[in-house]
C-alpha cells in the first residue's frame, strides 16, 4: 500500500496490565504500515514468550555493551530489569516507510519525543484501578513481588499521560482498538507530515 505520508515513531506507554499489549497486537494486524519495534531486556522469558518475537534477553553484560557502543536510543530500568530500544532499527525502518511502534515505559517515552519530536504518544488508561489490579491478577505469571512493584509504579505512570498527545481509555477493546486506529489515520493526515511532493505535483 502505498502511503502519501511521512513515516514516525508512534509510542505507546500504560501501566502494566492496563491491556497495552492486546491494543497493539490488534494494531499491528490491522496496518501492515506499521512495524513493531522488538525491545532488548534484561528480564527473564514469561512462559509463552520467544526471543527476537517478544524480546530480545540478554545479560546485563550484553546490555551494557549495547549502552557503551550507543546503540540504544533509550533505554530505563523498570520494575528492576534494564529495558532498551535499538536505534539502527528504528532508523531504517521510518527511512523504509514504516511506522514505527514503541510499547515502552513513560522515561523511555519521554526520551524518544526529545529524539524524535514528530513522535507519536499515546497513553493507554485502565477504566478504574481495581480493573487495572484484576488484569495484573490473571495474567498469573508475575512473582508476588513483581506484582506489587508493578502496582506502586502504576499510580506513579498515570499521572505522567499529562505529557502524552493522546489517551485511550481500554474499557472495550472494540472501541479503544478503533480509537487507537484513528488516531494513527488522523496523525498520517497532518499537513506537516504530508510527503512534499504530494502537494507539489497539484500545483506545478
Ligand atoms: P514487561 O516486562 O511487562 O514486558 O514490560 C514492562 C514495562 O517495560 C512495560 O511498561 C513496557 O512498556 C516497558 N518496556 C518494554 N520495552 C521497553 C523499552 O525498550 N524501553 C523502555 N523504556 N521501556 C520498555
Amino acid at each position: 500500500m502505498p502511503r502519501h505520508s511521512i513515516a514516525f515513531p508512534i509510542v505507546v506507554s500504560g501501566p502494566s496490565g492496563a491491556g497495552k499489549t492486546t491494543l497493539v497486537d490488534r494494531l499491528l494486524a490491522a496496518d501492515p504500515l506499521i512495524h513493531r519495534s522488538i525491545s532488548t531486556t534484561t528480564r527473564s522469558p514469561r512462559a509463552a514468550e520467544k526471543e527476537a518475537v517478544d524480546y530480545f534477553f540478554v545479560d546485563r553484560g550484553r546490555f551494557e555493551k549495547l549502552k557503551q557502543n550507543n546503540e540504544l536510543i533509550e533505554w530505563a530500568e523498570v520494575h528492576g530489569h534494564l529495558y532498551g530500544t535499538r536505534k539502527a532499527y528504528v532508523e531504517e525502518q521510518l527511512a523504509a516507510g514504516f511506522d514505527v511502534l514503541l510499547n515502552i515505559d513513560i522515561q523511555g517515552g519521554d526520551r524518544v519525543k526529545r529524539e524524535f519530536p514528530g513522535a507519536v504518544m499515546v497513553f493507554i488508561l485502565p477504566p478504574s484501578f481495581a480493573d487495572l489490579e484484576q488484569r495484573l491478577r490473571a495474567r498469573g505469571d508475575l512473582a508476588a513481588t513483581d506484582f506489587s512493584v508493578r502496582l506502586a509504579a502504576a499510580r506513579v505512570e498515570i499521572s505522567a499521560s499529562a505529557r502524552y498527545d493522546y489517551l485511550v481509555v481500554n474499557d472495550d477493546l472494540e472501541r479503544a482498538a478503533g480509537d487507537l486506529r484513528g488516531i494513527i489515520t488522523a496523525e498520517r493526515c497532518r499537513r506537516e507530515r504530508t510527503a512534499a511532493d504530494v502537494v507539489k505535483r497539484l500545483i506545478e
